[in-house]
């Protein structure tokens, strides 16, 4: 089996992220691997659909602008550059598996959960993810105590 070229690095941007994001390193270190950032906005829209006769896309622009300056102070943090990083708008398990799908990554780096999944045994975007996925998951153990 020959190592990872290619390694792509979901991060939800909570303080988790900085640990993910190493433990990802350390994995490439050791094979040279290339490292790609992605963090996925997800629409307000998917959660209130049609339910609420509002228009939230002041709201979303905002909300897109705080995540860029987010994911561009975490990557420069952690020395990535803007080629390497990707900042993209849908469905968080959707999108981290076409973007590993189109950057031909070998390997998706998730935490085991993060904002949705702190009750769950393992988060539902690491479920997502490892679900159908055409290539590894490392699911990297942050929170909980157990
Ligand atoms: P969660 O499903 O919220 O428990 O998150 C589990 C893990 O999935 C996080 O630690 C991240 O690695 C990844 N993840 C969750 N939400 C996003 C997101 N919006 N963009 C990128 N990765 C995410």
């Amino acid at each position: 089996m020959s190592d990872y070229q290619k390694i792509l690095v979901a991060i939800d941007l909570s303080e988790d992220s900085a640990m993910i994001f190493q433990r990802a390193r350390s994995v490439a270190g050791s094979t040279a691997a290339e490292l790609h950032l992605i963090h996925v906005i997800e629409p307000l829209s998917f959660a209130y659909g049609g339910d609420i006769p509002m228009d939230f896309s002041g709201i979303q622009d905002e909300i897109y602008q705080q995540a860029s300056q987010q994911l561009e102070r975490f990557a420069a943090a952690n020395s990535v550059d803007s080629t390497h990083r990707h900042l993209v708008m849908g469905r968080p398990e959707v999108e981290i598996h076409a973007l590993a799908t189109e950057l031909d990554a070998d390997l998706i780096v998730v935490g085991s959960h993060g904002r949705h999944g702190l009750a769950l045994l393992m988060g539902s975007t690491a479920n997502g993810v490892v679900h159908g996925a055409k290539r590894d998951v490392l699911a990297v153990r942050v929170g909980g105590k157990d």
